[in-house]
């Protein structure tokens, strides 16, 4: 069986803990690699590594330090195939999707080459007499990123990418279910220039991750992953006096309006809500259609699609919307959320449960799945289901339906389905949200603007990619500099302002 490693100082590196995780191939079920599992000492040895090697990126030219992320694209887009093919392996994804995952990071790095503009720092001539005054962003030095399973590349490049431009270290801490992939882009990187040391991949769990939350020279963490875990790193991190950003859970709701049109939702439904087999932190999770006509509109449309749906392995190519969860864990507690619906009385409209798929017994595959009535008293309401099963709300009102998600705990995506210009303009000023589509069923920003969510989907100040990462992995230094023409009276005691 394969053996995975760590990626420390340019080169691939055996794990010394003794501790693996098993890898699985999804679509069978079976093991296919061990990843070793980092004890502290790898962690705070990998880490003393890349502060030995920080302050000489730091200090190389900004414009050279971004032509190792535009060879690195280059390197992308050459292995483009081999990339998604290790990552459908592991994770599940379908092909094309998987070459989805890739090209969302790739966009990431492609803004992140405008560094040398975005890092310019701001200047005022003559502040004073003969005073200037200006501001510079720099590199904090070591900083982590602790990524989650279902976006196995472009969630470490929207982190990696933004740090390592700003002349940071950059230490990755990927899930230990699909670490394949992250450890071919750091080699990437490495073919694309970048010096040793400055992107280390250590793989591991807990014991990793508090490693990082303890370790006195990181100066910042980036997290993506569920919130619970969000926020334990959240406040242990800052309780250690670190900057960290922490992006957690979902459970978006798309509004369908008695005007919206019906074959257009429905069809946004289906590729939001069962794309990725419903593994995706912007995937549509909730229908509140307005009204009980058109749920029943609604529902009609939706079943006959739903039910077209083809479920399987990603060798099958592009034949397939959507292949097997991660895990068999996953499995079963989807599954058991779906019978918790059944009992807490929804409406189960399409029953996924008895799929099979002949050759792929032991796979991971659940089919999809419909509730309708859902209510908010139901753990499949409240709970992040995280697998293709869609639940519908059915709202009396506009304003029911805005309550349903402004009261959600969850805050990441929404999406209204209107032809009322009125309707969506009110919806997207009032809703307490932070991704929001307007006939667009998953409206993940482009690599120039941000990505967080509000309420219990984000934690700290600032956003993923665009700006945001920029302000995030730097930090200000203001210089108030005055040059004296000429002889100068006696010290000033009172603090100065402006006449
Ligand atoms: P997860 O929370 O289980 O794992 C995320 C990371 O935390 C992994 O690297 C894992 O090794 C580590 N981790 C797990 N348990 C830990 C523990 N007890 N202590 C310390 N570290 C621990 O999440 P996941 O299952 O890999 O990913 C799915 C979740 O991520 C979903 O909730 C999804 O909504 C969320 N997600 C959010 C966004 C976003 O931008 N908001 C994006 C993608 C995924």
């Amino acid at each position: 069986m394969e053996e995975l490693t760590h990626y420390i100082n340019g080169a691939r590196v055996a794990g010394a803990s003794g501790r693996f995780a098993d890898v699985f191939n999804p679509a069978t079920g079976e093991v296919q690699a061990r990843v070793p599992l980092a004890s502290k000492d790898e962690l705070d040895a990998a880490v003393a590594k890349a502060a030995a090697a920080q302050p000489a990126w730091a200090a190389t030219n900004p414009q050279r330090r971004a032509r190792v992320l535009m060879e690195f694209v280059r390197l992308l887009n050459r292995d483009m195939d081999k990339l998604a093919e290790a990552l459908s392996r592991e994770h599940g994804k379908t092909l094309p999707d998987a070459a989805g995952d890739v090209q969302r990071g790739l966009e990431v790095v492609e803004f992140c080459i405008g560094a040398p503009h975005l890092l310019k720092g701001e200047y005022t001539d003559s502040a004073g007499p003969g005073i200037d005054m200006y501001s510079m962003r720099q590199a904090l030095g070591v900083v982590a990123g602790i990524t989650p399973f279902n976006f196995p590349a472009m969630i470490p490049m929207w982190k990696f990418a933004p740090a390592i431009a700003c002349g940071n270290a950059f230490i990755l801490k990927p899930s230990e279910r699909d670490p394949s992939v992250p450890i071919m882009l750091a080699e990437l990187m490495t073919e694309a220039g970048l010096p040793e040391g400055i992107l280390q991949v250590v793989n591991g769990d807990k014991d990793a991750v508090d490693a990082i939350l303890d370790n006195e020279t990181i100066q910042a963490i980036g997290f993506v992953g569920s919130t619970p875990i969000a926020q334990y790193i959240y406040s242990r991190g800052c309780a250690n006096g670190k900057r960290v950003q922490c992006f957690g859970g979902a459970k978006n709701h798309m509004i369908i309006m008695p005007d919206a049109d019906m074959d257009q939702a429905a069809d946004a439904l289906v590729g939001a809500g069962y794309g990725a087999a419903g593994e995706r932190c912007m995937a549509i999770s909730v229908a509140v259609p307005v009204g009980d006509d058109t749920a029943d509109r609604l529902i009609e449309k939706l079943v006959p699609r739903i039910e077209a749906l083809k479920v399987g392995p990603y060798t099958a190519g592009k034949d397939v919307d959507y292949g097997p969860l991660v895990t068999g864990a996953a499995k079963e507690r989807v599954l058991g959320l779906v019978e918790s619906g059944i009992e807490q009385g929804a409406e189960l409209v399409v029953d996924g449960r008895d799929f099979r798929l002949q050759g792929y017994e032991d796979g991971f595959f659940v089919g999809p799945h419909l509730f309708d009535r859902v209510t908010r008293d139901m753990d499949i309401y409240k709970q992040e289901i995280f697998g293709p099963v869609l639940s519908t709300v059915r709202a009396k009102s506009y304003e029911d339906a805005l309550a349903h998600a402004m009261d959600h705990e969850y805050g990441n995506g929404t999406a209204i389905f209107t032809r009322d210009g009125d309707a969506a303009r009110d919806f997207a000023n009032r809703i307490n949200i932070g991704m929001v589509g307007v006939n667009v069923p998953i409206p993940v920003p482009l690599a120039y603007h941000t990505f967080g969510g509000w309420k219990k989907s984000g934690f700290g100040d600032l956003n993923q990619h665009g700006p945001d990462a920029f302000r995030f992995y730097t930090r200000t230094k203001t210089v108030t500099a005055r040059w004296p023409s000429g002889i100068k009276e006696g010290g000033e005691f009172s603090i100065p302002v402006m006449e």
